[in-house]
């Protein structure tokens, strides 16, 4: 079968008065379903690697495939979730969630409210996003990617801004609505147990040229039952993570 994404042999510089490279022949891939996650120090690279999948930016070589076809430089073709803040201030959250749909043209509210009410953001259809917290703003924005029609998503440490309870809490959340309808993602974050918890794969990356140090199955089956965190594979785990991370920053 076709791979959801397929990146193969990506570079990129930054032009400046000094040039600054970003990622060195980078290749990955993402199976239909499959939720991937990138764990890396900060500045490696990774939001690079969604504005090159998203087309924001152009690479300076490489491909990137989505569903088989070239992509590089093309714009929506993904569903893009960023850390924080992504609501407009001045629209509802009803209406701020069918904003995707509005620009793809075919407006669904029933489905909208069926999802906030899932999502337990039933009766703020009409509220300001400044009325809510951040975990349920969050919430919001994750829907909006849900009922985007795009089914590769991308999650740049969407959790990143939250207190540890939130964020713990969403983790749960989010692979919950993950799991009734299996979009592929493409996750990042900095956090090991949180890549550990959601993930079927991580690929860990170096410090920046990022290259992929080590690629890593996740053998806990799903739904993820949060106990695993105390598990002694878990911690085996994030042990073998935390000292490849260490060793890939001390190479820099
Ligand atoms: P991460 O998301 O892993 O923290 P980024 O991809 O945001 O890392 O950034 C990687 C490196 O590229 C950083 O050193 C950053 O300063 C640099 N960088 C990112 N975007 C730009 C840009 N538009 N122009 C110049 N340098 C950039
Ligand atoms: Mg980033």
């Amino acid at each position: 079968m076709t791979d959801k994404l397929r990146i193969e042999n990506l570079s990129h510089t930054f032009k400046g008065q000094s040039d600054i490279d970003v990622l060195d022949n980078l290749s990955l891939s993402v199976a239909d379903g499959e939720f991937v996650t990138l764990l890396g120090p900060s500045g490696s690279g990774k939001s690079t690697i969604f504005n090159l999948v998203g087309g924001l930016i152009d690479a300076e070589s490489g491909d990137i495939f989505i569903d088989g076809k070239r992509a590089n430089g093309t714009r929506g073709n993904i569903s893009y979730l960023p850390q924080q803040d992504s609501l407009l201030p001045w629209r509802t959250i009803e209406d701020n969630v069918v904003l995707v749909q509005e620009v793809n043209g075919a407006v669904d509210r029933e489905a909208a409210r069926r999802l906030l009410e899932r999502a337990g953001i039933g009766g703020y259809e009409s509220a300001y996003p400044d009325t809510l917290s951040g975990g349920m703003r969050q919430r919001v924005a994750f829907i909006r990617s849900l009922l985007s029609p795009q089914r590769l998503m991308l999650l740049d440490e969407p959790f990143g801004a939250l207190d540890e309870l939130t964020r713990l809490d969403m983790q749960d959340w989010l692979l919950k609505m993950w799991e009734t309808d299996r979009r592929s993602v493409l996750f990042i974050t900095h956090s090991i147990e949180e890549a550990l918890y959601m993930s079927d794969r991580i690929l860990i990356l170096s410090n920046k040229p990022a290259r992929i140090i080590k690629e890593i199955d996740v053998p806990f089956e799903r739904p993820r039952d949060p106990g695993i965190t105390l598990d002694d594979t878990f911690a085996k785990l994030k042990r073998e993570i935390y000292l490849l991370l260490k060793e890939g920053v001390q190479n820099d």
